[in-house]
């Protein structure tokens, strides 16, 4: 037995947390999960409304991705394709106008097929994007402005944006342009294969089947309900404090909270400038994701909206017992009162003509302190400073996640793929660590809620 309690503590049991524990416990660490919430997979959830099981957040995968491909391979999960749309909405002169889904595709594609050239260029190798001497270059320049240098009709503009803001998950004032590039890089520039990956696809038995998979091939000791808030390094360890005022001593650690959630973490010594500066500068993707009923059986369909609506996005996803469940995506969670039926309505007669919103559900993520954000999407300068600074150790502290991730950065494939590095960073400090015996097996981890 060594001096610590642990090898290695793992902050957060979303994809990132949950995928470095499996890897250390597979390289014989002794490893602990802290999670604060009362379950796993942070901004995945599946859950019951709307009478059936939904996902509040994350849901959407793709082949092109490849570390959940190779996580839904390795566990034997399957996709569920979303339905096909043949119906589809966007504003003209302000009012709803109905158009057919491979019009509005085609009124998207010019300008898009010119921003994936540049990606390629920029990022030839999109998972290096701090190799990128041009990414470096452009990384102060804003989103906006490139959206609007492009010689584009009023049509075609107001849309383009929506599809950004759409992306962004967020208002597009401080975007940043690489950030865009970035996203089309990965998808080898091409924004069709980026649209399919971003809303086609679903884990066959939801994004549960999956971290319960990863879970379930781990020996970590898992504790729920544990807030970690400070973590202090003395000479023989470190000491991970929680909000309950335990502590456990432990070699390293690896924190995977978001970068809106960090800064509720007390850090001794105090972390360097830069991360603080990027704690404080936070992302763009401040959003929401609601879900909701609507009346009768409606043919599948998508629509935009104006880019700073309210919502600006909607795309139906079921038929049950005579209703369609639809999703709606908008730029701004205060803007938003996504738990009142009424505030939804107004939001989505702005997008499509005739709809009668029955019952809304969504979770918001923006206002729960252990998210503070959707998915991270960044500001002008986060290449330059952001990225370096969150992907340098702070002495035996690594950080990770998706927010942090070099390819796929904002999806659950850069959480995995973020949960990997971290696991490698850490057997690097750690060649030899204890190497305790590996027994993983489905009730091995130690399930526990304080
Ligand atoms: C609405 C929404 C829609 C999305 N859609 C998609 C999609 O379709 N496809 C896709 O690929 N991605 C999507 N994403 C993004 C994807 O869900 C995330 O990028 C990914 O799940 C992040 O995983 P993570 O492990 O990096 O972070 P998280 O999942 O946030 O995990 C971090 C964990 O740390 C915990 N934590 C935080 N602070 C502490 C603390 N102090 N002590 C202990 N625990 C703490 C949190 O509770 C959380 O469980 C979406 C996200 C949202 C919110």
């Amino acid at each position: 037995m060594t001096a610590q309690d642990y090898d290695v503590v793992v902050v957060g049991a979303g994809f990132a947390g949950l995928t470095a524990a499996r890897e250390l416990t597979w390289s014989g660490r002794r490893v602990l999960l802290l999670e604060a919430r009362d379950r796993i997979g942070g901004r995945t959830w599946l859950d019951r409304h709307l009478g059936l099981d939904i996902e509040l957040g994350g849901t959407w995968v793709h082949w092109i991705q490849p570390f959940v491909w190779a996580e839904l391979h390795r566990y034997g999960l399957g996709l569920v394709p979303s339905p096909e749309p043949v119906a589809a909405w966007r504003p003209v002169d302000g009012r709803p106008a109905p158009i057919t889904p491979d019009a509005l595709l085609d009124l998207l594609d010019a300008p898009n097929q010119e921003l994936g050239r540049a990606a390629r260029e920029v990022f030839p190798q999109p998972f290096s994007p701090l190799q990128s001497e041009q990414g470096a270059l452009l990384d102060d320049a804003l989103l906006i402005d490139r959206l609007d240098a492009l010689d584009l009709d009023e049509e075609r503009r107001s849309l383009l944006r929506s599809f950004w803001a759409l992306n962004f998950n967020g208002r597009l004032d401080d975007a940043a342009y690489t950030q865009a590039l970035r996203w089309l890089a990965v998808a080898n520039g091409d924004w069709r294969v980026l649209f399919e990956a971003c809303a086609s696809y679903k884990i066959a038995g939801g994004t549960r089947a999956l971290v319960e998979a990863i879970l379930s091939d781990t020996n970590a000791d898992l504790r729920l309900g544990a807030d970690v808030a400070s973590i202090t390094d003395r000479p023989d360890s470190l000491i991970v404090g929680l909000a309950d005022g335990s502590s456990v001593s432990t070699a390293s650690v690896i924190v995977t909270a978001p970068l809106h959630a960090l800064g509720r973490i007390r850090f001794e010594p105090e972390l360097p400038v830069d991360t603080v500066r990027t704690l404080d500068t936070g992302q763009v993707g401040l959003g929401t994701k609601i879900w909701f009923s609507v009346d009768g059986e409606q043919p599948h369909f998508v629509a935009f909206g104006e880019h700073d609506a309210p919502l600006n996005f909607l795309q139906s996803e079921y038929h049950i017992d005579g209703r369609t469940i639809v999703i709606g995506f908008g730029p701004d969670a205060h803007a938003i009162d996504a738990s009142d039926r009424s505030t939804v309505q107004q939001a989505v007669d702005r997008l499509v003509d005739g709809l009668t919103v029955i019952e809304v559900a969504g979770h918001d993520w923006t206002s729960d302190p252990l998210s503070g954000e959707t998915w991270p999407m960044h500001r002008a300068g986060y290449l330059k400073s952001g990225l370096p600074a969150m992907r340098t150790a702070h002495g035996r502290i690594v950080f990770a996640g998706s927010d942090f991730a070099d390819g796929w950065g904002g999806f659950i494939d850069g959480a995995i793929e973020s949960g990997l590095t971290a696991a490698r960073s850490i057997l690097n400090l750690q060649p030899s660590g204890s190497a305790a015996a590996r027994v993983p097996n489905s009730t091995s981890h130690d399930q526990e809620s304080s």
